[in-house]
Order: C-alpha cells, then sequence, then structure tokens
C-alpha cells in the first residue's frame, strides 16, 4: 500500500473527537423501509462502515421509485427491494454484512429485533411505524423513526419509557385519524364502512402475501370485491374503485431532496445512539470528550425534530412522555390487571379476544396497541415474548396483561435419523 495512503478508509471519520469505529463496526441496525429515505440511510451506515445491517421491506422496485432510490435501476423493477438494495450495498463496502427479508414487517420473528442494537423506521404508513414503535419499546430497543411528505419532512427518537413514543398524546395526522381504529377492526365486526375497506387490504396481503399494486387494474379489481364483500355483510354501501384506492392505496407525494436531508438526520442520530449507548465501551479519551460534551448540553438527541424544505428551517422539541400511554406506560401499573387465559397452542387469534372478551367484559380489543393482526394468526406465532400478550381495550384505553397458559405442549421436531449403509 502506498505509504502516503491512510491506514483506514475511514479515516477522516475517525478523527472526530467521540469517534469510535470499533462501535460502529460491531453494531446491527434493522432497517424497516428501504425506499426513499430508507436507501439512503442504508447507503449512508454501509459508507461509514457499520457492521450488521438487517434490511426489511415486502415492497418491488416500481418505475416511479427510481427518481429518489439510488440503489435501484431500471432492470430492477419488479424485483424485491431488499433484496436488490442487498447486492448493491454489499458492491459499496464489502466488510459491511447485509441480511434481507421482503416479508411484511409484522411478520418479522422476533429473534431478528433482538439481535439489533437500534431499530430504524423508514416506512411510509402509519401502522406499520406504531407496529415498529410498540416492538421496539417492548424489547426496549432504540428507535428512530422518520417520515417525509412533500416538502416536509421529520424524526422522532424513541427510548422506552424514556422519551414520548409514538403513540404519547401524539395525535395521529387527520387523515389518518380513522386508520388507526383498522386493528380493532380487524379482529371484530367493522363499526364503520371504511374498516371494510381495511379489511379488504388485509385480505389481500394474506392472500396473496403481497401488497396490492395500485397500477394493476386486477388487483384493484380484487380488492373492491373483497371490500365490497366486507360492506354487503355489515349493510354498507359498497366502495368504487376511486374511493377505495385513496382510501387504502394512498401514495404520499417525495421529494428526493427531503428523503436525502431526513435520511442525514436519521442516520446522524442512529450513529449518536450508538455512542450513547455504548458509552462505556468507548476509549476513556472519547468517553469523556462526551461526558463534557452532554453535561455542557452540546450533545443532545432531539426527540422531535421537524424540516420543512419550503422555509429551510429545522425545529426541534423536547416530546413529554405520556403517562397514560397504552404502549409505553410503565408495565408495572398494568401488572395488576393480570389476566391468566387458558388456550389451545394453536387457537386463532379470534379465540383469544373472544376468550378475553367474555372474562373482562370489553368490546374492541387490540394486541401491543396499534399493531395490526390478522383475524386467523395462530397464537403460537405471534406471541414471541415468552408466553405473554399485552391486550388494550380501545375503549377505554386501559391496558391489560394477559398470560397466556397453553393447553398443549409444543411439539418438538423429531431429529432425521442416517440411514445406515
Ligand atoms: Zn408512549
Amino acid at each position: 500500500m502506498n505509504q502516503d495512503l491512510p491506514s483506514s478508509k475511514y479515516d477522516r471519520q475517525e478523527r472526530l473527537l467521540i469517534w469510535d469505529q470499533k462501535i460502529i463496526e460491531n453494531s446491527t441496525i434493522l432497517i424497516a423501509g428501504v425506499g426513499g429515505t430508507g436507501s439512503e440511510v442504508c447507503k449512508n451506515l454501509t459508507l461509514m462502515g457499520i457492521g450488521h445491517l438487517i434490511l426489511v421491506d415486502v415492497d418491488t422496485i416500481e418505475f416511479s421509485n427510481l427518481n429518489r432510490q439510488l440503489l435501484f435501476q431500471e432492470e430492477d423493477i419488479g424485483k424485491k427491494k431488499a433484496e436488490i438494495a442487498k447486492g448493491r450495498l454489499c458492491d459499496l463496502n464489502p466488510s459491511v454484512k447485509v441480511e434481507d427479508y421482503s416479508i411484511l414487517l409484522q411478520n418479522l420473528p422476533q429473534s431478528v429485533f433482538e439481535k439489533v442494537d437500534i431499530i430504524a423506521g423508514c416506512v411510509d404508513n402509519y401502522l406499520a411505524r406504531q407496529y415498529l414503535n410498540s416492538i421496539a419499546i417492548e424489547m426496549n430497543k432504540p428507535f428512530v423513526d422518520s417520515a417525509t411528505e412533500g416538502f416536509l419532512g421529520q424524526i422522532q427518537y424513541v427510548k422506552a419509557r424514556e422519551t414520548a413514543c409514538l403513540a404519547c398524546d401524539n395525535p395521529p395526522p387527520p387523515d389518518e385519524t380513522r386508520n388507526l381504529s383498522a386493528p380493532c377492526t380487524l379482529v371484530g365486526k367493522p363499526r364503520i364502512r371504511e374498516h371494510c375497506a381495511w379489511k379488504a387490504l388485509y385480505d389481500f396481503n394474506e392472500l396473496l402475501n403481497r401488497e396490492p399494486n395500485d397500477s394493476s387494474s386486477s388487483d384493484i379489481l380484487k380488492l373492491t370485491k373483497i371490500a365490497n364483500q366486507h360492506a354487503k355483510k355489515n349493510n354498507f354501501a359498497v366502495f368504487d374503485k376511486k374511493e377505495l384506492l385513496q382510501l387504502v392505496l394512498f401514495h404520499v407525494p417525495s421529494l428526493i431532496t427531503v428523503n436525502a436531508v431526513i435520511s442525514g438526520f436519521q442516520s446522524q442520530e442512529i450513529i449518536k445512539g450508538l455512542f450513547l449507548e455504548q458509552k462505556l465501551a468507548l476509549p476513556e479519551k472519547e468517553r469523556n470528550t462526551l461526558e463534557n460534551l452532554i453535561s455542557s448540553q452540546r450533545f443532545s438527541i432531539p426527540s422531535y425534530l421537524i424540516y420543512s424544505a419550503l422555509s429551510g428551517t429545522i425545529t426541534t422539541f423536547d416530546l413529554t412522555p405520556d403517562l397514560d400511554c397504552m404502549v409505553c406506560k410503565k408495565p408495572d401499573s398494568s401488572l395488576k390487571h393480570l389476566l391468566e387465559v387458558n388456550i389451545d397452542r394453536k387457537a386463532s387469534f379470534k379465540v383469544l379476544i373472544d376468550k378475553f372478551r367474555m372474562k373482562n367484559g370489553k368490546e374492541y380489543v387490540a394486541f401491543r396497541g396499534n399493531t395490526l393482526l390478522p383475524e386467523e394468526g395462530i397464537i403460537e406465532k405471534l406471541i414471541s415474548d415468552k408466553d405473554r400478550v399485552t391486550l388494550s381495550s380501545l375503549h377505554d384505553k386501559e391496558e391489560i396483561r394477559i398470560k397466556i397458559i397453553f393447553t398443549t405442549k409444543k411439539r418438538k421436531r423429531k431429529k432425521k435419523r442416517r440411514k445406515r449403509t
């Protein structure tokens, strides 16, 4: 190697006062959503030399992605985003380990979340963000959420029970307020007409294991047919295709510059979060510098940041945690409600909900706050936090912890014996 070259390709960042490349190299970041913001975050972390990236995105690459999603090219249209991104990132920096999951977030095994240091949310829909929020709280992992819409972008940093979470007294955008009732709707009877549209979207996903494509007339026809079956069954007026598309498949306007700014902020807060979380692993000099920066208030992670490309302004807020938040309130207060339910290991989620309703006299319930769950979900698949589950009554926002006692034992897989020859 030329003697004039620095010994490390990370030399410039390693010169920073609080930098420790080892912390970056030993870290695992889960990136949910490899779209406009997510692909930029992946690129930033890869070039910085992160140790391990886990990409989760169920979507395939569309023509309209190509103006802002730098990891994809025209030849990739129709292929899985997570898979293609993995290949491009490994080309950018072969020392980064990349894992890809082209599945719905809700189907990602809990064991994957367990091994990550920070969860980065780069998804474009409110319910997926709420899911990440609740799982991050449950597993005590820092969560950096981002969202963009046209000229606006925002970041929220969530640290379980230290900062406000996404569900803390933080009203959702008005257009999406009605959609929030989707979780209870998916496990019960639709209460308003729009719930039928959400049920149809979920049914479509379950049937075909993918999102409907809003430029495919057969997908839209199928979705409308399912929604209208629910509507007719529950005595609501039927939907026309356009109305249904607006309700469930809205694509928000997006701008590459806003994605770049927001992904830059998000990547930065992820790196700061890593240093903060692993402060004790920093070399003494770097640790002292970091402590000094924190005590002099020159280092902090804002809990909420809004960027407006229209006015060129950045505004940060410190959000106060809501003590009654149904997702992040301290578990002690709800433990007194611990409710035991005996259930078959292979029972459906609906059976659990019905038992819960009968025992507790509640009409509407949700699982893990605002998490989407299929009515057909098998309990065993859903419960990964040992044998506990948290249910909430949306009716009075009361959280109740449930202990599930399985009446059937888990079957052990038989080891295959090799035949002797
Ligand atoms: Zn909260």
